[in-house]
């Protein structure tokens, strides 16, 4: 098996690092004991409005905390162990599917051939417009920040702290650090003029982001930034490409469930891939398998996790759903277990 990365081990990426325990058995299958990166437990929950009014949750499930530099570097390494050979540094630039075989053109001016393509490249690259997916011709409006830092904060606790237009969450890491990212709209940070600036005229009116900024001691000169990051539904199969993770549909990350939900497809689509390696499934019974499963696994959790997006970011909205969440906690467990998955 190969692998392609654009990018080289260890990276850092704009993501929360909250992963949910519904990883955990699949890691443990395949010889992997996330202990060993001694990341953060977390199983408590705290909801704020923009005016800093707040809910607070057990986690059910619950999950642990590690930045992606580290995870992936590791599981990279894992993988590199296990066999698959992985060429960093080393895009996909363009592909050609023809007499049941691709071609892959790679950006050190190589070409690759295989029986197989798996399309794990995340939320949006070039090879979304060679496949002439629609979401890449809609623009999106969200713009999401990520920094690490040290914090006065419990270690088992994940917030998530609403503003105007957008939502920041905080939550531990490994070796007492802190994934502090957040999620707003590009027009937001137009108004504002500068990240700087919006932090400070509009994130911190939520008194508990103010507090971040103004105790939080910050470990990166600047803040990992990404743009284009859109919610709308995908496909899971595009010219024989079999997508996985973000690449086949990206839920919304208040969830917290991206990464779960991509190491979940991947585990969904090798139980597939097994049987057409077998000789059991032709190429076209392999792509309705394996989209059938896709949706019944995760299309009602990015449906559900697109509306409950829909109702944050609105100062008052959101303030009247704290104030009426506060009261019903089964109400505040259902949506989770909704946005989530089960132990897989
Ligand atoms: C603001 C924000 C916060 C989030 N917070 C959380 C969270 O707390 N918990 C959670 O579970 N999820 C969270 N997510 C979602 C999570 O980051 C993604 O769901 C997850 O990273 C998806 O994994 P993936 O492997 O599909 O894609 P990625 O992690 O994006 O990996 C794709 C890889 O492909 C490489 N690549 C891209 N194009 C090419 C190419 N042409 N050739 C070769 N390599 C290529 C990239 O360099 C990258 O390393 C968040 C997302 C956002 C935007």
């Amino acid at each position: 098996m190969v692998l392609f990365e654009k990018k080289s081990f260890p990276f850092h990426k704009v993501c929360g690092e909250y992963i949910s325990n519904e990883v955990l058995p699949f890691l443990e299958s395949l010889g992997i004991d996330i202990a060993e990166l001694q990341p953060a437990r977390i199983n408590q929950f705290l909801l704020t409005s923009p005016t800093g009014n707040a809910l607070s949750a057990p986690l059910d499930l619950g999950g642990f905390g590690i930045s992606r530099y580290t995870l992936d570097n590791y599981l990279a390494n894992k993988a590199k162990k296990a066999g698959v050979k992985i060429y960093e540094q080393t895009a996909v630039q363009h592909l050609q599917f023809n007499q049941d075989k691709f071609l892959l053109q790679l950006s050190n001016g190589q070409h690759y051939e295989t029986d197989l393509v798996i399309g794990s490249y995340g939320k949006r690259t070039n090879l979304d417009r060679q496949l002439n997916r629609r979401f890449f011709t809609k623009s999106s409006p969200y713009v999401g920040v990520k920094y690490h830092i040290k914090y006065n904060f419990p270690k088992d606790l994940i917030a998530l702290h609403n503003f105007k237009d957008g939502y920041a969450g905080i939550s531990a890491i490994e070796e007492d650090k802190y994934c502090f990212c957040y999620l707003t709209t590009r027009a937001n940070l137009k108004a504002a003029g500068s990240i700087k600036n919006m932090e400070t005229q509009i994130l911190a009116q939520n008194p508990y982001l103010k507090a971040i900024f103004k105790e939080a001691q910050f470990l990166y000169l600047q803040p990992e930034v990404i743009n284009e990051i859109s919610f709308a539904p995908k496909s899971c199969v595009e010219n024989h490409v079999l997508l996985c993770g973000d690449a086949a549909g990206l839920i919304t990350p208040l969830c917290g469930n991206g990464m779960a939900m991509a190491m979940h497809s991947g585990k969904i689509l090798t139980d597939h891939l097994i049987k057409f390696v077998a000789g059991e499934y032709s190429r076209s019974q392999l792509e309705l398998a394996y989209t059938k499963s896709w949706e019944q696994s995760f299309a009602t959790r990015l449906w559900v996790g697109r509306m409950v997006q829909s109702m944050f970011g609105r100062p008052m909205l959101t303030e009247l759903l704290v104030s009426t969440f506060k009261h019903l906690p089964a109400g505040v467990r259902l949506l989770m277990q909704q946005t989530h998955g089960r132990p897989f």
